[in-house]
């Protein structure tokens, strides 16, 4: 798959390279230039067929010239492990459940499968690129829910070792129980000092050329075309579990906005999809882009569905591309709501008690973007135990903690500490 960037200023790379460069460099996203459209009948014959074979027949249309067959099925099969259920809320309305991975988030689906194209890809780069090192170590700094995604996404993943970075005694009992009971290839290294020492830390020994030298330094950026590309592939496999015909569309719980774009590749794929509705909550840069043609970024506001409090979503660039700019073009497919955390609560209250459905307030919003629009679908993408604190007083129920999690916090945790300065580190790494 030829990538190209968004901004033009970049040279074309195979996906691959893509990949281990997260960016291009011209400060742009990277774009496959072209997504083939597959026949009517392709897309027939993976009609009611499994995620997995979906997954697998989309991943080598798409990226059959980069990867070998076997290697790339085996690699999706293992990244895409866990079931995607589609629940019916009625005759109208579904729900597709995209948090069933490791740490209870949708970003599991993407995290996982970047760090298995990343273990892959960087083989070929490193051989190019004349430096010895072997293998490769990704650094993150968190403040708690990207550490645990990025460090069971890389966990087993060979050739790969994880060092996850955080403000000792700062994140919460679950966030931490998710990262530092895992052991094998994962550290988890407490920093005496903020996250901001943490942050401050990454970057120095990503500056640091002697130690860049004898580690291959990554970052496994939330910006990669490598999570993008997994995403595209439960949009296909809901739309082909409807009958044939049936009019599919949407509703996306915005933030970045990578979930859209994927869908809006999935689309261009041929995939029967008929529409999108990218519902998000209060921080509305890109519902307001779609109404004025002005692109606003503002100051994030924190809201609920604190994974969506985003104000410059950096996908929207990937969007533009994808639509060659044209506005009218993109809100032909995709329409656009905002919802505030008061609407997000009696939301959860209401899918509670019409459908017994227990709903986090990402999904909340999703379902007001889709009764608002008119979606068949919307997308699930948080466990509601994740957000007990919101969920349990809309319904005034207990929300049960999923097993996994639960064994998580009883398991013993292995921590190296460190104090904030950058020679611990680098002895460390
Ligand atoms: C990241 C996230 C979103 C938003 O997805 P984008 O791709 O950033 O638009 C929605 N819900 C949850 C639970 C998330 O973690």
């Amino acid at each position: 798959m030829i990538c190209v960037s968004t901004r033009g200023q970049a040279p074309a790379v195979p996906f691959r390279q893509a990949v281990v460069s997260g960016m291009a460099p011209d400060g742009g996203l990277y774009v496959p230039a072209a997504l083939e459209r597959q026949s009517a009948a392709w897309w027939e014959g993976l009609r009611h067929a499994p995620f997995q074979d979906v997954a697998v027949a989309m991943a080598r249309a798409l990226l059959g010239d980069e990867f070998d067959e076997g290697e790339l099925s085996a690699l999706i099969r293992e990244a895409l492990n866990f079931p995607i259920p589609i629940v019916r809320l009625d005759d109208s309305l579904q729900v597709v459940e995209l948090f069933h991975g490791p740490t209870f988030a949708f970003k599991d689906v993407g995290a996982r499968t970047l760090a298995r194209f990343l273990a892959l890809s960087e083989r070929g780069v490193a051989a190019s690129d004349g430096t010895r090192v072997e293998g490769l170590t990704v650094l993150v700094a968190t403040s708690g829910d990207t550490g645990s995604a990025v460090a069971q996404a890389f966990w087993g993943v060979p050739r790969t070792r994880v060092v996850v970075l955080y403000p000792e005694g700062q994140v919460s009992q679950v966030q931490e129980a998710q990262f530092t009971t895992l052991g094998g290839n994962v550290s988890a290294v407490a920093v005496h000092g903020s996250f901001d020492d943490c942050q401050r830390l990454a970057k120095e020994a990503f500056a640091d050329a002697a130690l860049r030298q004898r580690v291959r330094l990554t970052s496994a950026n939330s910006i990669s075309l490598g999570r993008l590309v997994p995403q595209m592939f439960y949009y296909a496999y809901a739309a082909l579990q409807a009958a044939p015909g049936s009019r599919v569309v949407f509703s996306v719980p915005s933030g970045n906005f990578g979930n859209l774009a994927a869908g809006v590749m999935a689309w261009r794929m041929g995939a029967p999809i008929a529409g999108f509705i990218a519902a998000t909550n209060v921080n509305d840069t890109v519902p307001r882009y779609l109404e004025t043609g002005h692109y606003e970024p503002r100051p994030s506001v924190a809201t609920v569905a604190n994974a969506m409090d985003v104000g410059a979503p950096s996908n929207l660039e990937r969007l533009q591309w994808l639509f060659s700019g044209d506005r009218a073009a993109m809100r032909e497919m995709i329409s656009a709501n905002v919802h505030t955390d008061d609407e997000v609560k009696r939301a959860i209250a209401e899918l509670h008690r019409r459908y017994g459905y227990v709903a986090d307030p990402h999904t909340a919003i999703a379902y007001l973007g889709a009764v608002e629009d008119g979606a068949s679908h919307l997308f699930a993408t948080a466990h509601p135990a994740k957000f007990a604190e919101v969920v349990e007083p809309a319904i005034g129920e207990a929300v049960a903690m999923p097993g996994p999690l639960a064994e998580a916090l009883a398991r013993p945790r292995l921590i190296e500490r460190i104090g904030p300065t950058p020679r611990e580190l680098a002895n460390l790494l």
